[in-house]
């Protein structure tokens, strides 16, 4: 069984002005499905085929780069649409909000490790915050399409919320200005879906 291009539960134009509708349709239909075609290209008749993405990027073998490149794409990407939603829906509350408030002292404070985080991600790559066993979250990033689920890289834990900071990402809008688009992303993610991830993967 193939993977395939997941459908998001809105529209293209849903996430305006933070994301504006020809980069989400861009985004999603050919960075995203390119990834999907490709990743179904390198797993076709190997071991791989007929794992879960997350069996194959948890086990993967880092040097297969059409693998690590399109599996890593296409589960980013796959993340990535669920935790955004319209904005103003949803509200970061509960066990999440307090692991935060742990981790970083304040939500505030939160925010700017994880803008921080995006901001200084050398050329294309995602940040991350991650939870690991017994809830306690942290946040980084990682290069390229590598995310933390990929054995060694330099960022544990389960991802439960990622941005992703290639130019594809935000450049028809905000050109050469990544720190507005991560400033406009806080605006429109769906916390209920984090906290959701959070509870399954503490
Ligand atoms: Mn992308």
């Amino acid at each position: 069984m193939a993977f395939e291009l997941p459908k998001l539960q809105y529209a293209y134009d849903a996430l305006e002005p933070n994301i504006d509708a020809r980069t989400m349709e861009i985004h999603h239909t050919k960075h995203h499905q390119g990834y999907t075609t490709k990743l179904n290209g390198a797993i076709e008749g190997t071991d791989l085929e007929g794992k879960t993405i997350e069996e194959i990027l948890t086990g993967l073998d880092m040097s297969n780069g059409a693998v690590r490149n399109n599996g890593g794409g296409f589960y980013n990407h796959s993340l990535f649409w669920e935790i955004m939603n319209p904005e103003g829906k949803g509200r970061l509350s509960g066990e999440l909000k307090t692991a935060i408030e742990d981790a970083f002292e304040s939500v505030d404070a939160f925010k700017e490790a994880f803008s921080n985080a995006a901001a200084t991600q050398f050329g294309s790559g995602w940040a991350w915050l991650c939870v690991h066993k017994g809830g306690k979250v942290s946040v980084c990033s990682t290069p390229n399409q590598d995310n933390p689920l990929m054995p060694g890289v330099a960022c544990e834990g389960t991802p439960i919320l990622g941005i992703d900071v290639w130019e594809h990402a935000y450049y028809l809008n905000y050109q050469n200005k990544r720190p507005e688009y991560i400033n406009a992303f806080f605006n429109v993610i769906n916390w209920n879906e984090v906290e959701r991830r959070y509870a399954e993967a503490k």
